[in-house]
């Protein structure tokens, strides 16, 4: 094979994304798709970019992180928010899609594109030599995990994810949180962001304490042991580890588990009331711009309205917008923040990028965004010039700079949320001008790097 061929491995929605960037942009690649010789346990057809649960690719507004990201895609020539676009379905302001149509449409453009060789065949190690993207999804073969361990140099590739919700922190009520830490020790932060709160009002505190009344404790209890939860998949063999548990299954062992447990108040005195409130739901910062909160220990497999519904039922929540919700989940990913660049190429073996699900990010269209990335970078690579770095005010680049440069403890896959964007310079409170706010600064710094990068142009077939 000619070494200046790209090999992308996987056409689901970011392998399918990648490939088509590079080919437009003159390069030859070649797509290794294992379906229909070998089915991942979630996928049906031996269709490019099977959507696999709901047919929704969310927000088109551009007043929404997940619209501005459709519309830089789009401005990229997106052949995932392309097909998605033709063959939307009426869903509001969301971009829903005739799932059947879709990946049709995009298989039928890989096929017919005279660049790309569409390959079925399982991938059963990365290829020593030429560009390379791997997209093999949180599914990736068992072969093909095995190798890719090899080559991050870790074995810990499969998951069960048990992420807890993050919020967003402009839309937390200050007036009811406390700023401490348990007996007032800063150790027991999750580091990354601590150096942001000790400089704010609460001295070297480092959470941000929710506190119960007995009785509105007792009230979110018996909702949550009530709660619907989310189904599990034939797949998805759950084995719990007992630090790891569901917030559900410990609130089910009893009020007092959790009020004793994850939520037990020792140590922490609310200073306006001078007492300690009879349970504490403590949020951990999530990045270094403290735009983010993480509810610690709600690891949950809650149904997500369930999850809104009864977490806002804790002081200080009654408006928080959720960044992301709790999962616990099946899922394959590599620890990028120490493996990639932000190009998506790996920091010790800058031929081989990472794409989709598999950098960090979740769901359909922020793969598809991640494949658009290495897309670009990889027929870059292959023509000698310098890769693109996205930058951080766009939803684009924010995706990148969170998976190649988050400072936290636990990374876990993120969705496209305004959260991850630098905050603006003042804060607004209205949620739809902020959005207008964050979209216009994003435009200003995408058409920068269209210009500078000469990146609108995809002629090159
Ligand atoms: C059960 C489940 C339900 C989900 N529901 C939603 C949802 O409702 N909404 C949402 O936005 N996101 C959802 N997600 C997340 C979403 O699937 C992913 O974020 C997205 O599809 C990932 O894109 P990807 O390109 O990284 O992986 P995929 O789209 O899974 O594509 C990976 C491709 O690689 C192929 N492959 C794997 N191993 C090999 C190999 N060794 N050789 C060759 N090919 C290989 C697979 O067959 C597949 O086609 C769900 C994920 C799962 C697992």
């Amino acid at each position: 094979m000619d070494t200046r061929t790209i090999t992308v491995i996987g056409a689901g929605m970011a392998g399918s994304e990648a490939a088509w960037q590079a080919a437009q942009r003159g390069a030859k690649v070649r797509l290794i798709e294992m379906r229909p010789v070998k089915m991942t346990p979630a996928h049906h057809t031996d269709k490019a970019a099977e959507i696999v649960c709901s047919n929704s690719f969310k927000s088109n507004h551009i007043t929404n992180a997940s619209g501005l990201l459709k519309q830089e895609m789009r401005r990229l020539d997106s052949l995932i928010v392309g097909c998605a676009d033709a063959s939307a379905v009426p869903a509001g302001e969301a971009l829903a899609v005739d799932r059947d149509a879709f990946s049709e449409a995009v298989t039928a453009q890989l096929q017919a594109h005279p660049n790309i060789e569409f390959v079925r065949d399982e991938a059963t190690s990365v290829p020593d030599e030429g560009v390379v993207i791997i997209a093999s999804g949180p599914l990736t073969s068992d072969a093909l995990a095995a190798k890719i361990g090899e080559l991050t140099g870790r074995y810990d590739l499969y998951f069960y994810d048990a992420v807890a919700p993050i919020v967003d922190a402009a839309t937390i009520d200050y007036d009811k949180v406390f700023k401490a830490s348990r007996w007032g020790r800063s150790s027991e932060s999750g580091g990354g962001g601590e150096a942001a709160l000790n400089s704010a009002s609460g001295g070297d505190a480092a959470y941000l304490n929710c506190p119960f009344e007995k009785d509105e404790y007792l009230a979110f209890h018996a909702e949550l042991v009530k709660a619907e939860k989310a189904p599990v998949h034939d797949f998805e063999d759950i084995k719990y580890f007992e630090a790891c548990l569901p917030v559900e299954e410990l609130a089910a062992r009893g009020p007092k588990t959790l009020a004793f447990g994850p939520l037990k108040p020792v140590g922490l005195e609310d200073p306006r009331t001078g007492r300690r409130p009879y349970a504490v739901v403590q949020l951990r910062q999530e990045n270094s711009a403290a735009t983010l909160y993480n509810l610690v220990g709600f690891q949950t497999r809650l149904k997500w309205g369930e999850q809104k519904r009864i977490f806002r039922m804790i002081p200080g929540l009654e408006n928080a917008e959720f960044v992301r919700f709790g999962v616990m989940h099946r899922n394959t990913y590599i620890h990028s923040p120490s493996l990639l660049h932000p190009t998506l190429q790996m920091r010790e073996h800058s031929r081989i990028h990472f794409a989709g699900q598999m950098v960090g990010v979740e769901g359909y269209l922020e793969s598809a965004a991640m494949g658009l990335v290495a897309g670009i970078n990889a027929a870059r690579a292959v023509s000698e010039e310098a890769p693109v770095v996205f930058p951080e005010e766009t939803a684009l680049g924010a995706l990148t700079q969170y998976v190649s440069a988050y400072e936290g403890k636990t990374f876990a896959p993120m969705n496209a949320c305004w959260g991850l964007l630098p905050p603006l310079p003042e804060r607004v409170k209205d949620k739809k001008e902020k959005g207008r706010l964050m979209a216009e600064r994003a435009r200003a710094a995408f058409d920068n790097l269209l210009v500078r990068e000469h990146l609108a142009a995809t002629a090159g077939v």
